[in-house]
């Protein structure tokens, strides 16, 4: 069985496109995909980002997402590589989903747009790869528009997303002189010729090689070889263990609308990209050809049809076999479960499961026993480490708007934070409720759907709060004073957890320093 799993596992490649809201994460994905086949045309992958930002958009984007869940993972063939692309929300308030996808991938493609450059959005994203050495790929799109200068930008990512850039290919032209990109390891250069499927290939002898001139012109030529140079001169040469290590970041060029540079960096993806790789439990590490089955949640989506209350919780499979209609243990709940119905998604199609192997995302049928980070084993007592929430930004207080429905509501909230809606935070001093979020329309989210699936209404009050932070102290005695001393400012988190609530980035800074033996943290898994 173990060879079985040796090549499952070397056969699968698990990843997630992110990117900054508009700068092509839809667009490559889908290219992605009809180069595996897995779609025949253009515009089959819905985009999920929210335009309008208003919370019927978004229940409406949900809806039709929870029937067809299929867009959260994508599944295809190519080159015999099973990929599995992790689809990841669009909005910036949901932002914290695309956080816990990212640790269930085993590395990352992240999309810049030439003309923008690095953007806020990718800057997090990329800090929470970093934080888990997660092996990283650069897009640079858009290159049929003009941009920034391609050092320029290099620079850029090193600087702001503090990465080793490597570019395997380097752009001739850009905008309405977009010539196209020289893959500088295969000494090939790429005519971009709006269109067709690959662009038209020429390889070279070098950048000497005076056919360069015929096809782009001298002018281009001279700059090509100016810039390639430098780049050979100053940036390493790709070193596969370093990329996957999370220290070296190859950089394609390319435009994903026209098809242009999707294939060099597919290509390369399923050449270097790791296999799936191991995951850390506070018991001890897990090896993904470890005969015995692990897996763990980290994504909940609810359906939000009102007559199908069913959720589906997103289960990345860690080691062994996954099998349906198999008794594994739900550690958390310390209790036995099988399930009839596992589901795996192909692209746009979604199939019952008999197996599934390292790197696999199965889709769990659940009536509310999941929540995220829990684990599924063959009996091991295991927990997951690394899905951290992150300290919220926004607060409020949320009240009960209908006291006929207190035990909807309770249900409600319960619930919806298993899922990952939001956070909660209960005040030590008089037990109000604290919701935290990192968005906006997490808000109001929340308070739909605790009235259209709970039939609860809540009411938000203002608190005027700047941080929550946990906190932790080496003894006992030094925890107890600074509970006693903020009194008013402690509440515990949804596992009971102390959490400081910081007024202000003043309060949060003298606390610091008035209790250097504390350990203020800004996420949950420390
Ligand atoms: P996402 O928000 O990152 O998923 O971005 P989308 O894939 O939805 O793309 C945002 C917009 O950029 C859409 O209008 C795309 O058609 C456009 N776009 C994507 N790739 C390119 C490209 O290579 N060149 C140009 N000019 N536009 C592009």
């Amino acid at each position: 069985m173990s060879t079985k799993i040796a090549a499952e596992v070397n056969k699968r490649r698990t990843f997630a496109v992110v990117a900054h809201p508009d700068a092509g994460k839809t667009t490559l994905t889908e290219k992605l995909l009809l180069f595996g086949g897995a779609i025949q045309v253009a515009g089959a992958v819905k985009s999920n980002k929210i335009k309008k930002s208003t919370t019927s958009d978004f229940m409406e984007i949900e809806k039709q997402r929870g029937i067809s869940v299929a867009t959260s993972v994508m599944g295809f063939e190519y080159r015999d590589r099973q990929i599995n692309i992790l689809d990841t929300p669009g909005h910036k308030d949901f932002a914290e989903d695309t956080y816990r996808t990212l640790t269930a991938v085993d590395s990352v493609i992240v999309v810049i747009d030439v003309a923008k450059g690095v953007e806020e959005q990718t800057e997090r994203l990329v800090e929470v790869c970093r934080m888990r050495d997660t092996p990283v790929m650069v897009f640079i799109n858009k290159l049929d528009r003009v941009g920034k200068d391609g050092m320029d930008l290099l620079d850029e990512i090193e600087e702001k997303l503090k990465l080793n850039v490597c570019p395997l290919s380097w752009p001739v032209g850009m905008g309405p002189d977009f010539k196209g990109v020289y893959n500088i390891y295969e000494k090939q250069l790429n005519l971009f010729a709006p269109g067709t499927k690959y662009g038209d290939l020429t390889a070279l002898e070098d950048l000497d090689d005076p056919v360069l001139d015929k096809l782009v012109g001298e002018d281009y030529a001279e700059e090509l070889r100016e810039e390639a140079n430098m780049v050979m001169e100053v940036y390493p040469d790709f070193d596969r263990e370093a990329y996957l290590k999370g220290q070296l970041s190859p950089v394609f060029f390319g435009s994903a609308v026209n098809n242009f540079g999707v294939k060099e960096l597919l290509d390369c993806f399923v050449e270097v990209a790791p296999t799936p790789t191991g995951f850390h439990t506070e018991e001890r590490d897990i090896e993904p050809l470890e005969p015995k089955f692990t897996g763990f949640v980290f994504k909940i989506h609810a359906n939000m049809d009102p007559r199908h209350r069913d959720r589906i919780a997103f289960m990345r499979v860690c080691s062994g076999v996954f099998e349906r209609n198999t008794n594994y243990l739900h550690v958390r709940k310390n209790k036995k479960m099988k399930f009839s119905n596992p589901t795996t998604f192909m692209a746009s199609k979604k199939e019952v499961v008999e197996q599934a192997y390292p790197g696999d995302i199965v889709g769990l049928y659940d009536s509310g026993n999941f929540k995220i980070g829990d684990g599924l084993t063959e009996g091991e007592t295991l927990h997951f480490k690394g899905i951290p929430s992150f300290s919220p930004e926004l607060f409020r207080y949320i009240e009960n708007a209908n006291p006929m429905k207190s035990k909807q509501l309770a249900k409600g909230i319960d619930q919806l934070m298993d899922e990952g809606v939001a956070q909660i935070f209960t005040k030590t001093s008089n037990n109000r409720k604290i919701i935290g979020t990192v968005g906006q329309l997490q808000f109001d989210v929340l308070q739909y759907r605790l009235e259209h699936e709970y039939g609860a209404s809540c009411r938000y009050e203002p608190v005027q709060l700047h941080k929550a932070c946990w906190i932790e102290a080496e003894e006992e005695e030094q925890l107890k004073e600074f509970l006693r001393k903020k009194a008013q400012f402690i509440a515990k988190d949804k596992e009971g957890r102390y959490v400081y609530l910081a007024e202000s980035k003043w309060m949060l800074s003298t606390a610091q320093q008035d209790y250097p033996k504390i350990k203020f943290h800004f996420k949950s898994d420390f």
